[in-house]
């Protein structure tokens, strides 16, 4: 008997009933169960992987040296194992493949639901267990073990769940459906709800087609989201990776604040050069001809830059 594996097998599928028995109190308990699971396997996967090692190093957390008697050193594990994070880097240190956007995506909606317990519902599982569908699929085959066969029909409930989870984001993503961003960067982009992170948002109403009227709600928390906080929610994420290469290299900034406006909507990003809620554009320094963007651009005028528009005021 494999215990690694079997309490693996028990975790997903005590989640499974408790994402079943549609009682109130039990989400939390569902997700628990499930993000357990998840991590129980994925330990068994990387055990697996060095089947000649002690099962207590490939997992830990910690190693210390200890002298051999020997004149040299060894390592020993700690008590602690590894956790979500860890789980993540020692799959790629033994080159093997893990879904980690899926990863991080149930694991936040673990940590966000121990802190809005009372908002826990079924939806949260259904999403938590819909983003990890692909990182269990991607596990049971770097063990070559049948999900199915192990499973039960925990596994079925999981299929259906995902498929669910999927028809209930297509329903959402089609209510934007008609919506004239008129930005390439808004119409590309996801819109995660600002308060719980989930992709099941709608539009409340489907009549007008500007963006400035796309206010909408959140299904999972029941957050309504005014059509701003949605667009900037939306290019946040978009650019997420975007705006950290950029201030990594020291590079202009993708999204900035509107000067005229105000919001956090402005992109410069490929042919893309407008605040994407007002659609004003900057253009050239009346005086110096530097091209303007949110963050060179005067406080006191959107056609000079900062320095010119001081010069301007002393002459007074
Ligand atoms: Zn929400
Ligand atoms: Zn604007
Ligand atoms: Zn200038």
């Amino acid at each position: 008997m494999n215990t690694l594996f079997d309490n693996a097998i028990q975790s997903i599928q005590l989640g499974i009933e408790d994402y079943e028995a549609n009682d109130a109190r039990r989400p939390l308990s569902a997700v628990r169960n499930f993000y357990a699971g998840v991590l129980l396997l994925a330990k068994e996967v990387l055990v697996r992987a060095a089947p000649n090692a002690n099962p207590k190093d490939v997992v830990g957390a910690t190693y210390k040296p200890v002298l051999d008697g020997d004149g040299g050193i060894n390592f020993v594990s700690g008590t602690r194992t590894v956790d979500f994070h860890g789980i993540a880097e020692r799959f790629k240190d033994f080159g093997l493949k893990i879904d980690q956007a899926s990863l991080n995506d149930l694991s936040r909606i673990r940590n966000d639901m121990e802190h809005l317990y009372t908002e826990a519902n079924r939806e949260t599982v259904r999403e938590a267990i819909a983003k990890a569908f692909p990182v269990v699929v991607d596990l049971f085959r770097e063990i070559d073990e049948d999900p199915l066969e192990c499973l039960g029909d925990s596994w079925t409930v999981m299929l259906d769940v995902k498929a669910l989870y999927e028809r209930e984001l297509k329903q959402c993503t089609e209510t934007f459906d008609g919506v004239d961003w008129q930005s390439q960067a808004l119409s590309e982009a996801a819109r995660p709800c600002p308060k719980c992170g989930s992709h099941l948002v709608y539009r409340l109403d489907q009549t007008r087609s500007e963006s400035g009227f796309a206010d909408a709600q959140c299904r999972r928390c029941g957050e309504k989201i005014d059509a701003i906080t949605l667009m900037e929610t939306a290019l946040e994420a978009h650019f997420e990776y975007e705006r950290y290469s950029a201030a990594k290299d020291g590079a202009e900034d993708p999204l900035g604040m509107c000067p005229e406006c105000a919001t956090k909507t402005y992109v410069m990003f490929n042919e893309e050069n407008q605040c994407t809620n007002c659609f004003m554009s900057l253009e050239e320094c009346d005086r110096c001809h530097v091209s303007l963007t949110p963050n060179n651009v005067s406080d006191e005028s959107s056609s000079l830059c900062g320095y010119c528009s001081n010069l301007f005021s002393k002459d007074d």
